[in-house]
Parts: C-alpha cells; structure tokens; sequence
C-alpha cells in the first residue's frame, strides 16, 4: 500500500499529538486526513494510527491523559465503551451512546460525536442541501443511521422513516429523532426527498449489488437525492439505481471528510481546511482501489 507522507515535516518535542484508536486500524483514513489538514493550517501537530483491542477503551482515555495527546478519533470496537473513561460527554454523544472523538478540555476529556455534523455538512458540500422539511427516509439503523436520524431531525426534517431489516433496532433508532421519526416500510421510498444508506450493502468486500437493501431501486424517482454513506468503492449499485432514474447521488466521502473537519476544529480552535481534507480523502481512496 502507499504510504501518505503528505509534505515533508520534522517531528519535535513541541509537536502534538493526536491519535485514532481502533481495532482493525491499518486502513484508517484519519491519520492521511487529519496529517493533511495540519500541514495546510501550518500546525506542528501530528495524527499516528494506534491499534487499540476491544475492551481497552477506558485503558486508552488514561493513556491519552498521561501521553498528552490533545485529542482522539474513536472507531470500532471502542465508540460505546469510552464514554466511561471519560469527564462528560456532549449531548450528542449522550444520545447517541457513542463517542467517536475525545476532545481535551482543559484536564477534562470530553467525548463528541461529529458523525451528524459530518453527514450535514456533506450534503451542503454535495447536494447544496439544507434538509429542514424534508421527507427523508434512513436505510439502516446502526451507529451510523442512529447519528444521522438524530442530525436530520435537529436539523428540521418533516419527516424521518428508519427502514431496517431488524424492526426492533429501528425502533430504536426512530426514538433518537423524536416524533417527526418512526420505523417505516420499504415503499416509503417512494414519498422521499431524500434517501440516505446507511447499511453496509454495497461496501468493498461485501457481495456486489443491491441484495438485501431494504429498497426496490424501481420505487426511485428523478427527484430524489440519494446519500450513500459508503465511500469504498466510490460508486456504489445503489447509487447506480439511483441516477439510471434521474436521482441525484454521492457517496460518503464528504460525510468522512466533515466528520474530520469537525473534530480538527473542537482539537485545535482552528478552521478546518475542508479542501485540503478531502483531496487527501480521494486521493487515498483512489490508492485503494
Ligand atoms: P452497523 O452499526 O453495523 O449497522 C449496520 C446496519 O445495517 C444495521 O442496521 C444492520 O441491520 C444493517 N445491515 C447490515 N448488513 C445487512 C444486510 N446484509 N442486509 C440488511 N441490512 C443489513 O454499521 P454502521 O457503523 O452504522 O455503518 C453502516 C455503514 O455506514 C457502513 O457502510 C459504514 O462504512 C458507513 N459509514 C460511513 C461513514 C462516513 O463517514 N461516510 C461513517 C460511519 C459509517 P440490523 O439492525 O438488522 O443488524
């Protein structure tokens, strides 16, 4: 695999450090997107990948408070299990019961989750979307449908139906969104402005196509945008359906890139390089392919 040096850098003892822990973790984009955006902001702060085993998260929040790190990305198998090595969680965090970013706050370490913030400021970035009075529809119902349920429904959706093939883990997701979200049918599709996956059906290394998604490709229409949260591969069969019909689709790499960018905000104070991000993002991703 290539390696992301991004632009030449010395390392010092004045060099801080941030980390992402997770367990598979080698094939992280973090350390490419977030090293990018130091190098772009002149920040003389770096991001190392460290593999971290299930069941060590609370282990990991004191090792980030004795290291220093000034900040952590947290992906499988730690995002439920950190919170309790923590001062405080944010409210979304809270709701979510998952932390997917650990920021420093003075002596306290507090857990965020930047997933829904990622997933709005992707569909500005690809669509110009503002999803208030929307009809949306969320395929899926894990961590990722949970975040993005919760971010449409702050955001002003009409209307959220979580579409999953276990009903009792769409019910739970439905319940993050408050009232203007229930479990809904496949045929709610239909009605949707905009319809977002958030399973992993279609992922590199899964099966090709669109078995087993909970939604009949011909129920979609020339209106409709259609968010894919898979970003490996770049096209996906669903976003294929999609567009055959005249719908409009991207991929997840935007939500990837602006669940980083928020975090290298809350890290660092400084605004986040967005451009320089995700040309790292899609420069990596084409790597992989
Ligand atoms: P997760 O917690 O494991 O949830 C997966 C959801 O998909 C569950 O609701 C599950 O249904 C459903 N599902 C899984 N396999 C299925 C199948 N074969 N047929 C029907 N339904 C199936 O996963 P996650 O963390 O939410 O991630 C979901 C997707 O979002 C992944 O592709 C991930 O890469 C992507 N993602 C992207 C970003 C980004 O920044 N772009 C961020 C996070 C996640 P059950 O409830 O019935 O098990």
């Amino acid at each position: 695999m290539t390696n992301h040096r991004g632009a030449d850098r010395t390392v010092s003892a004045e060099t801080q450090v941030v980390a992402v822990i997770g367990d598979p973790i080698g094939h992280s984009l973090s350390p490419v997107i977030h090293n990018a955006a130091f190098a772009a902001a002149s920040l003389d702060w770096i991001c190392v990948a460290l593999p971290v085993r299930g069941g060590d998260a609370a282990a990991a929040a004191r090792g980030m408070r004795v290291l220093g790190l000034r900040g952590m990305s947290v992906t499988m198998p730690h995002k439920s299990e950190i919170g309790d090595g923590l001062d405080s969680l944010s409210d979304v965090a809270r709701t979510l019961g998952s932390v997917n970013c650990v920021v420093r706050r003075g002596d306290e370490l507090v857990g965020e989750n930047t997933d829904g913030a990622g997933f709005l400021g992707g569909l500005h970035e690809d669509f110009d979307l503002d999803p208030a009075g929307a009809n949306c529809v969320v395929l899926g119902a894990g961590g990722a449908a949970r975040a993005v349920v919760l971010a449409l429904s702050r955001a002003g959706a009409a209307s959220i139906r979580v579409v999953n093939r276990s009903r009792d883990t769409a019910e739970r997701a439905a319940v993050i969104g408050g009232p203007v979200a229930t479990v809904g049918e496949p045929r709610d599709v239909v009605a949707a402005d905009l319809i977002v996956n958030a399973t992993p059906i279609g992922m590199h290394g899964t099966s090709a196509g669109n078995a087993g998604l909970p939604l009949d490709p011909a129920s979609l229409g020339p209106h409709q945008v259609v968010a894919e949260l898979i970003y490996h591969p770049a096209d996906t069969g669903l976003m294929q359906a999609a567009r055959s019909v005249g719908a409009r689709t991207a991929n997840g790499t935007s939500m990837l890139v602006h669940q980083a960018a928020v975090a290298f905000t809350l890290w660092t104070g400084v605004e986040a390089p967005i451009a320089a991000m995700g040309a790292a993002a899609r420069t990596a991703l084409l790597d992989h392919r």
